[in-house]
């Protein structure tokens, strides 16, 4: 068992969890910190979806964290069950994305990367509803309950007798030259020699004093949900920028909005129109059931969707695994493993060159949908 100073990690989210778990299975004292109550921001309030939607478009950068997490979510999920008694739902349902109009980039990306992506109709994927029409049917795609996942992570991670303390905000760090000593919780200094930052949308300005300044800004996502009768629908359908995703127990999720209004979590009547509007194009017999609950998270945008992960340039010992906008469910298992193999000095699982805070900042977050 490896003992060493306790490691730090700010932020409860599903980025910080699954990095305190990590840490704490090399055999390392952890102690997390979250400003509010852990697994209520952003991971939260996820569609769950293991998969970023149209991955096609997306950097390679965030292809090979994707497929890493995909090939570990279920052994994830198996064993967050088996240890905590809460299980995540990791339901392997596929997701049909309606149109053929991105069909030979989305095909040639597909032999690329051995994705699972075919023709079919949504007649045949999808029967007994009453909807046809072609589109892009990927079988290997799951989702998880991300309520669920967060509160068996928490559990696990206790388990791991890592300490999570709440209400504890995380105000600065400290520092002798160009080594990190610590930081600055509540008002008070907690000593340090290595700090992961998993802040989300709210890394940027924790980070900006000490010369780092991330292009990661909160984007306001909307959801809402509609109860349908139990095995209601079994495939997920993304049509446009919109989708459904159905639970075990017929709930069906409706996402989600793309809202640029800074750090306010508020819902509004426009979006529950908009995403109504959306799941009855999608599937009409949705109309016949009612809207049951409509929430918001923030997502931590970045360039391209690509997370940073990596150290700081002028700070030994702080680190950061952040930005990880649309897919920080689906991106988390590798992102954390990466994160924490940097933060331990062990060989890499990944090449970390595309995910350091020096690269290019992107092209920007215009187009990811
Ligand atoms: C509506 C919606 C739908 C989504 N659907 C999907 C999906 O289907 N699939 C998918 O992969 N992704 C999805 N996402 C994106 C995903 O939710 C995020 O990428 C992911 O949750 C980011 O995780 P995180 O841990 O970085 O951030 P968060 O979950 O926001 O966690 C960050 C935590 O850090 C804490 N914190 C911040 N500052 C401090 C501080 N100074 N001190 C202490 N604590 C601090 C915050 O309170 C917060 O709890 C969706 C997001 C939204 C909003």
């Amino acid at each position: 068992m490896v003992r060493t100073h306790p490691l730090v990690v700010v932020g409860g989210g599903v980025i910080g969890l699954l990095t305190a778990r990590e840490l704490a299975m090399a055999g390392h004292e952890v102690r997390l910190f979250e400003q509010g109550t852990v697994g209520h921001e952003a991971s939260w309030a996820a569609g769950g979806i293991l998969s970023p939607l149209h991955p096609w478009r997306y950097p390679d950068a965030v292809t090979r964290l994707a497929q890493a997490s995909m090939a570990a979510y279920p052994a994830l999920c198996q064993g967050l069950a088996e240890a905590t008694g809460i299980d995540p739902q990791w339901t392997p349902s596929g997701l049909m994305r309606v149109g053929l109009d991105e069909a030979p980039e989305a095909q040639q990306w597909a032999a690329r990367f051995d994705w699972p992506l075919e023709s079919r109709d949504l007649a045949e994927v999808c029967p007994g509803h009453g909807i046809d029409g072609a589109g892009l049917w990927m079988p290997a795609i799951a989702h998880v309950r991300s309520p669920r996942l967060l509160r068996a992570l928490v559990a696990a991670v206790r388990a791991l007798n890592a300490v999570v303390h709440e209400k504890a905000t995380v105000e600065g760090f400290t520092r002798d030259r160009e080594r990190l000593t610590g930081l600055v919780v509540n008002g008070e200094t907690v000593a340090a020699s290595r700090v992961i930052v998993c802040a989300g949308a709210w890394s940027r300005p924790l980070l900006e004093p000490y010369g780092l300044s991330l292009p990661v800004r909160p984007m306001r996502g909307q959801m809402l949900v509609i109860q349908a009768p139990p095995g209601f629908l079994s495939p997920m359908i993304l049509k446009g920028a919109r989708y459904l995703v159905p639970r075990r127990d017929g709930v069906v999720l409706v996402g989600s909005t793309m809202e640029s209004v800074g750090f306010t979590k508020e819902t509004t009547e426009a979006a529950r129109e908009d995403l109504l509007k959306a799941a009855h194009d999608i599937l009409p017999e949705l109309a016949r059931y009612p809207v049951t609950h409509q929430w918001a998270g923030l997502r931590p945008s970045s360039p391209e969707g690509v997370p940073y992960i990596g150290e700081h340039p002028e700070i030994r010992g702080l680190f950061m695994n952040v930005g990880h906008f649309r897919n920080g469910i689906v991106l988390a298992p590798a992102s954390a493993r990466l994160g924490a193999d940097l933060a331990l000095g062990r060989d890499p699982a990944l090449d970390p060159a595309a995910y350091g805070l020096d690269r290019p900042s992107g092209t920007g977050a215009a187009g990811l949908c």
